[in-house]
């Protein structure tokens, strides 16, 4: 059995607060580490009718309508509401997101628990929120030291490298966010300094100020 979590959907705001009564949910993805051979599936590989939709679901092949990505290392996937995705065994990935758990299961590979029941599936919810238009191709990232990676009305996420020293701007209309994807150095900010690691996350909060990232290193930074 693949180790595959469900094939899934988010709502977006509006509706989720009319039908769940809680927000939807929007999110990134930052691969920090997979296997080789490593896939998921992202959006439709060509445009559906919500009756092939169903379909399809109820046929069991609605996995040949997705998109399989390859995954690497330091790959960015943005999920906006309404994209159907999954994602596949051995991908470690640190998750840029709303806060909001509303998820509508389409498909889980008719899986069953150890008591012999398949978990509850939301096909008609699904339907209401799905985008089922064929996904766009999905862009390279470019390899500068500073990139941005996404930016919607709930974050701004950028990828930062640095091989020696990078002045960082805060101001007082958001938190900084840091996670250290890479290598390992020191934060400089009021006169302190702390060290970090790779796989650390450093929260700076909103103030008007610079800091200073120290060492060779790469870091998510995500703000709202
Ligand atoms: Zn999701």
């Amino acid at each position: 059995m693949l180790k595959i979590i469900c094939l899934q959907v988010h709502p977006d705001d509006e509706y989720a607060l009319m039908h769940e009564g809680g927000y939807g949910k929007t999110e990134m993805w930052y691969v920090l580490d997979c296997e080789p051979d490593s896939y998921l599936y992202y959006g439709l590989n060509r445009t559906l009718t919500k009756e092939e939709f169903r379909q399809h679901i109820e046929n069991n092949t609605i996995l040949d309508l997705l998109n399989i990505v390859p995954v690497h290392k330091g790959d960015v996937f943005f999920i906006p509401a309404g994209t159907i995705h999954a994602i596949g065994a051995g991908i470690v990935i640190c998750e840029i997101q709303q806060n909001s758990n509303t998820t509508y299961r389409i498909y889980d590979y008719n899986r069953k628990d150890k008591d012999g029941k398949q978990r509850e599936l939301h096909i008609d919810k699904a339907l209401d929120v799905a985008d089922l238009v064929q996904a766009p191709a999905l862009k390279p990232i470019s390899q500068e030291n500073i990139v941005l990676l996404a930016d919607c009305k709930y974050f701004t996420v950028y990828r930062l490298r640095t091989e020696n020293k990078m002045t960082v701007k805060i101001d007082k209309a958001s938190f900084h966010s840091l996670i250290v994807t890479e290598g390992n150095g020191m934060i400089r900010m009021n006169n302190t300094e702390t060290e970090f690691n790779m796989g650390d996350s450093i929260f700076i909060s909103a103030q008007d100020r610079y800091y200073e990232i120290m060492g060779k290193c790469e870091i998510v930074l995500s703000h709202i």
